[in-house]
């Protein structure tokens, strides 16, 4: 990763001192880098050059328009789990025909305004969804077109809270109950079965669980083209890890080059949903530090960023490096970099060597997913501004909210 380097003793965003970028946006500031995030892209959709594919940006992981932009611009495709999601993705100038709709809450409205769109796909997570789904393409005088999103009950060995694809989970279709489901779906009559989908979780730092899940899958596929019914296209999902501290992921041609093994000579078209993969390491929290409060038995850098900004290491007690923005000056100490949001949990870093004053910027690394899409006004804090440096220039993609903005829909009783 280039993008974010020290130069004369500086971390720099691509040409731009993220001095500078502090003292033009203010902190907390989120801060993107457009090389970052077209060289991830591009770099994961080449794994699959010469096979007909679909690279679909999970869009939770960031889903600021600019991001959704640029992706679009790049050719890709989109995984959407809301009809807001799905209302950015065209506002961004995404194709919806390269659209895939998962999440297992679907309301009759999302269907209808995605039916309305065009999209490419639906992963249909139950029984009863799938019946919503017929009756709503119905109503509108369309035909959905259908994945099962199954769950092929692997351990995908992460995060029991990113982990997705075990039999006690919520999401999907068991696979014992998929081959019934799918005789269903063919023989609904506003229903066309294309596709089948799984994703296992996120941050997977190992290619086994991928593979194991896609046997099962493929033995799923033998089962129901048996019966009659074609399967156009096979979603593998997301879920490739990112290195946050030391974990070593899999790379990318050898993730493709497993996956394309393990498909042989079978012809339909591959779709992914890479998210945080393509944004992760393309982005970093900037933030102030504010006071150094020495304790007894710790030492605290108290900083403008919280919980609320990145939620990350509160909810999933996640890693994230963090390191001075300029070197030299003060002698460095073990701190806990910690937030001003009331909650004991409101941390970003434990037990971390930094050398710094009151008033020196931080950076917090890997950020770029799941950092803004996860952010809250908690506290009554306005969400951090987003910027994208592209070469020498920095733009501003999100303006930072205004404390107005925050209740400008609450009212007060009048009586
Ligand atoms: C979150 C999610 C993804 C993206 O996961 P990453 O780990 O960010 O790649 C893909 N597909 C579905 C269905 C998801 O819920």
């Amino acid at each position: 990763m280039t993008a974010f380097e020290f130069r004369n003793g500086e971390l720099h965003a691509e040409e731009l001192p993220l001095s500078q970028i502090a003292a033009r946006f203010s902190t907390p500031t989120y801060v993107y880098s457009r090389a970052a995030l077209t060289t991830a892209f591009r770099n994961f959709d080449a794994g699959f050059n010469g096979t007909d594919h679909l690279v679909c940006y999970s869009v939770k992981a960031n889903s600021n328009l600019a991001i959704l932009n640029l992706f679009a611009r790049l050719g890709a495709g989109f995984d959407i789990v809301s009809g807001g999601e799905l209302a950015r993705v065209i506002a961004a100038g995404g194709d919806p025909g390269k659209i895939v709709f998962s999440g297992l809450g679907k309301t009759a409205a999302e269907m209808q305004q995605a039916l309305q769109a065009g999209i490419f796909c639906f992963n249909v997570e139950s029984a009863p969804e799938l019946e919503r789904l017929n009756r709503v393409a119905g109503e509108m005088g369309k035909r959905a077109p259908v994945s099962l999103r199954v769950n092929p009950d692997v351990d995908a060995k992460t995060h029991p809270y990113i982990s997705t694809g075990l039999k006690n989970n919520k999401f999907g279709v068991a696979c014992e109950d998929a081959f019934v489901l799918y005789q269903r779906a063919a023989a609904l009559s506003h229903i066309d079965v294309c596709g089948i989908d799984c994703h296992i979780g996120s941050q997977l730092t190992e290619l086994s669980p991928f593979l194991d899940a896609l046997d099962r899958v493929l033995a799923l596929v033998d089962q129901v083209e048996a019966a009659g019914i074609t399967i156009h296209h096979l979603d593998i999902g997301g879920g490739i890890g990112i290195r946050y501290a030391d974990e070593t992921p899999p790379e990318f041609t050898d993730y493709a080059a497993a996956i394309r093994a393990k498909l042989g000579n079978r012809k339909f078209k591959l779709v992914m949903e890479p998210g945080r993969a393509l944004v992760g390491n393309a982005g970093l929290l900037l933030t102030t530090v504010e006071y150094l409060k020495h304790g007894e038995t710790r030492n605290f850098a108290i900083v403008d960023a919280a919980m609320n900004d990145l939620m990350r290491p509160a909810l999933y007690d996640a890693f994230h490096e963090i390191c001075a923005v300029k070197n030299g000056g003060a002698n460095e100490q073990i701190y806990e970099v910690v937030g001003p949001v009331c909650e004991s949990g409101d941390f970003l870093g434990h037990d971390r060597p930094l050398a710094i004053q009151p008033g020196d910027l931080l950076a917090i690394f890997s950020a770029g997913a799941y950092g803004m899409s996860m952010s809250s006004n908690y506290n009554t804090r306005p969400r951090a501004a987003e910027v994208m440096v592209d070469g020498g220039n920095a733009h501003e993609i999100r303006a930072r909210e205004t404390v107005p903005q925050l209740y400008s829909g609450e009212k007060i009783l009048t009586d």
